[in-house]
């Protein structure tokens, strides 16, 4: 079985092609624009609709903010790296343990130090207190790398009123807020996933933000995503573009078209799109219940139940490095170090299997 994997498999196994994107694709084939070079920001259609769609339209945030189209959001977290190394190199990036595996090594490259801050569960949810406890260390001036869902590899959410408390702290150390938004459609739905995002634009007057199109539109291979940064006022917004620009300029100078011309497509008819993002959630919530249902009809222990509450494609399982060892030996059951697992990997007859040997590495 497996589980390592970090993209959305549908119940056969596949990672398809939406049938909106192929709708897209056979638009703009028979549309033929012209593949002469865009600009430095990319496709601006799709900027603007990737910023209505994190933000929601009417938020007060889209009159200073701006942003960008970058290679994918690994390209957006590398964008911004660049950027906060330019702006303010004492800043220390402060990222969730467990991390998502790119986060350290990507703004390490941009030549930022990080520190880190614990993300697990506690008893409901998201351990806040020991959030608190840990940026104790930090200091004005250094960013806040949040999961704006979703958060890989844990599926640990904060609910809003951590949010607001996250917004709170933010404000009473002098910390900038980064929220990384991979997943945005996976965990409770478009809108409730950006909530948190959405709080922190509001409340603050410098963000940063980064975001994919990888998972919600299963773009993968076509590197689409945004930089977004949210600034005091509109002037201050259009500087920081110009920046952004530059950076680009001296990396990849400009982002591949076809997946951001699809992207912006889709955002500017998105009925089609949302159903099927919609079924895709349903699929990994589903897959959720069912399993945390088949491991408290086995008598399983109680702590698997934190898979119900945790959101989006993974979950950490609460397991020690030699149940991993032995769910990989004696059962061939191969999730990735730490014991994150794909939920949306998994096939409904596996859900059985995985949740008795879940049970057997305990006896
Ligand atoms: N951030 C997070 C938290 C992720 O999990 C991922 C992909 N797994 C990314 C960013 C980057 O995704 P991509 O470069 O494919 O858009």
């Amino acid at each position: 079985m497996d589980l390592i994997v970090g993209v959305y498999r549908d119940a056969s196994g596949k990672t398809p092609v939406m049938e909106s994107v192929q709708e897209a694709e056979r638009f703009l084939a028979s549309a033929a624009e012209s593949k002469s070079y865009r600009g430095l920001s990319g496709n601006l259609d799709f900027n603007d609709g990737i910023a209505r769609f994190v933000l929601g339209s009417g938020h007060p945030a889209l009159e200073r903010q701006s942003t960008i189209q970058t290679v994918a959001g690994t390209g957006a977290l590398r964008l911004i790296g660049d950027l906060i190394a330019k702006l303010s190199p004492q800043a220390k990036v402060w990222t969730t343990d467990p991390a998502y595996v790119n986060h350290l090594p990507i703004m390490a490259a941009a030549g930022l130090e990080v520190q880190t801050f614990p993300w697990r569960e506690s008893e409901t949810g998201l351990d806040f207190e020991a959030v608190v406890q840990a940026l104790d260390g930090a200091r004005a001036g250094d960013i806040l790398l949040l999961h704006g869902c979703c958060h890989n590899p844990t599926g640990i959410d904060p609910s809003l009123e951590q949010w607001s408390a996250i917004s709170r702290l933010c404000h009473d150390k002098g910390l900038i807020p980064f929220v990384d938004m991979a997943y945005q459609g996976f965990g409770d739905g478009v809108d409730a996933d950006a909530a948190g995002l959405r709080l922190l634009a509001g409340e603050h007057e410098q963000m940063f933000v980064t975001l994919s199109c990888s998972k919600n539109m299963s773009l993968y291979c076509e590197r689409t995503g945004a930089a977004m940064v949210i600034a005091s006022e509109a002037g201050e917004a259009e500087k920081v573009r110009l920046s952004l620009e530059q950076i680009a300029r001296a990396n990849y100078s400009m982002p591949p078209n076809h997946g951001a011309a699809i992207a912006a497509y889709l955002f500017a008819h998105p009925e089609a799109w949302l159903k099927e993002l919609e079924e895709c959630r349903m699929r990994v919530c589903t897959n959720r219940q069912n399993l945390a249902a088949e491991l408290k009809a086995i008598g399983a222990p109680e702590k698997f139940q934190c898979l119900e509450r945790q959101k989006g494609m993974f979950s950490l399982l609460p397991l020690s490095s030699s149940q991993i060892e032995r769910l990989r030996d004696e059962f061939a059951i191969y999730g990735a170090i730490g014991g994150r697992i794909n939920v949306a990997g998994l096939g409904t007859q596996q859900i059985p299997l995985l949740a008795d040997a879940l049970k057997r590495v305990f006896d």
